[in-house]
């Protein structure tokens, strides 16, 4: 599922607007050879992305809303760890 998210100004910018969503957010039917294309895909228009460092931090700092999906350059995987090492920071604090 898509997550629904606040319209910020940066996703003007988004180089991913217009292309495929589910290159972004590759269905759960799909293979796991065809989201690891996908997932390669998005990746790579990320990098043409004037927003990418926006997006990347809107990313881990709302892990309510952003369980998966490529963003800001990042697999999910890859989110899911910063978020995971920003929470832990901020609870030694
Ligand atoms: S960094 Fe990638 S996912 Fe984020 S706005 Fe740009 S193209 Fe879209």
């Amino acid at each position: 599922m898509i997550p629904q998210i606040t319209m910020h100004k940066w996703r003007e910018q988004a180089e991913c607007r217009g292309t495929d969503p589910d290159l972004f957010f590759p269905p759960k039917t799909w293979t796991v050879e065809e989201q690891y294309v996908a997932e390669r895909i998005a990746i790579h228009v990320c990098e043409s992305c004037a927003v990418t460092d926006e997006c990347l931090e809107y990313a881990i700092g709302n892990p309510h809303l952003v369980t998966e999906g490529v963003w800001g350059g990042h697999s999910d995987k890859q989110i899911q760890a910063m978020q995971r090492k920003r929470t832990r920071r901020g609870r030694k604090k």
